[in-house]
């Protein structure tokens, strides 16, 4: 039976470091590490997110400057906005919550917000860093599938590895972290043949597709280690992730569920972005 890595409570305790961290930027040296999220429309998936974020800082003890914007925003009035926020020095971070509206370019959005807060790590100098090696701001949620690696005490090195999924935001960051960490790294997709067989081959399994329960024990070598970065909603509006869990977990060594696994590492890691984009300033 897989060891359930709990993300949730790992989650917790970097949080916790991260609150002391940001109390003593303040008390030395008046620093208060502000991260600022823009919303446009209402999409409840996003609201949700959005205010678990501003959430998560205030707990923080770090200022959240929240920007709501109307669905029908223009794009111009979002790339004026983003322009202040690059020059307000109150503020470390900005991240405009994805998706955005269809008439509104992502990437022009994504490449307006200065590389010195792009705490999301998507704007293509942070991109460029992460690919030669040196990464700034890794990407959240690949970040803290590292983290929750490491805090497992499984070190990647040397061990194949199969990521399911070769998104900008999870997939393709997430290889390039892997393979910085000297793993051998494939990434599969929706035209990858015989699935199943190359994921049997994995030491290591991070799952990143947005399918419910598509991965089953069947697909897993005995002893791997499964990570499930999906988030999806089912029809009864619950939760579930991208792996079968009960399939899987008579099989891996280590598993994360879904929720409660990766989702909470993703939050903790956009906060320690922040604090380090504050601490750059000291
Ligand atoms: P995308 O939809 O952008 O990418 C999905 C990837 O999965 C694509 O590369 C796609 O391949 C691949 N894929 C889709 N269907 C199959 C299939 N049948 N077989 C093999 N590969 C397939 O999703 P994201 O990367 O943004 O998100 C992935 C999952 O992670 C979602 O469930 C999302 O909710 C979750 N997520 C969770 C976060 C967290 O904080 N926990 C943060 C971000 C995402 P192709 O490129 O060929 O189309």
């Amino acid at each position: 039976m897989a060891h359930v890595i709990d993300g949730k409570k790992i989650a917790t305790e970097i949080r916790e470091d991260l609150r002391q961290e940001v109390q003593i930027l303040r008390d030395r040296h008046g620093i208060v590490p502000g991260l600022a999220v823009v919303i446009a429309g209402a999409d409840p998936a996003s609201q949700v997110y959005v205010r678990m974020k501003r959430k998560a800082c205030e707990q923080a003890g770090m200022a959240s400057f929240h920007h709501e914007l109307p669905g029908d925003v223009s794009e111009q009035v979002l790339l004026d906005l983003i322009g202040r926020l690059n020059a307000d020095t109150a503020v470390h971070g900005i991240l405009t919550q994805l998706p955005l509206p269809g008439h509104i370019c992502e990437q022009r959005v994504l490449e307006a917000i200065s590389p010195d807060k792009d705490v999301d790590g998507f704007h293509p100098y942070n991109v460029g860093l992460l690919t030669i090696g040196s990464p700034r701001f890794p990407p959240c949620t690949p970040q803290g599938v590292m983290e929750l690696l490491r805090v497992a005490g499984i070190d990647p090195r040397g061990q194949r590895v199969v990521v399911v999924g070769r998104s900008n935001i999870v997939g393709k960051p997430m290889a390039l972290l892997l393979l910085a960490a000297h793993a051998t790294v494939t990434i599969a997709h929706s035209r990858t043949p015989e699935l199943m067989r190359v994921v049997r081959e994995a030491d290591i399994v991070v799952a990143a597709v947005g399918r419910p329960r598509m991965i089953k024990g069947e697909w897993i070598k005995e002893g791997a280690v499964v990570i499930d970065v999906g988030t999806n909603r089912l029809p009864d509006g619950s939760l579930c992730g991208d792996v079968d869990f009960d399939s899987v977990v008579g099989h891996a060594s280590f598993i994360t569920p879904s929720p409660g696994g990766v989702g909470p590492m993703t939050i903790a890691m956009l906060l320690q972005n922040t604090v380090n984009s504050a601490k750059a300033r000291v």
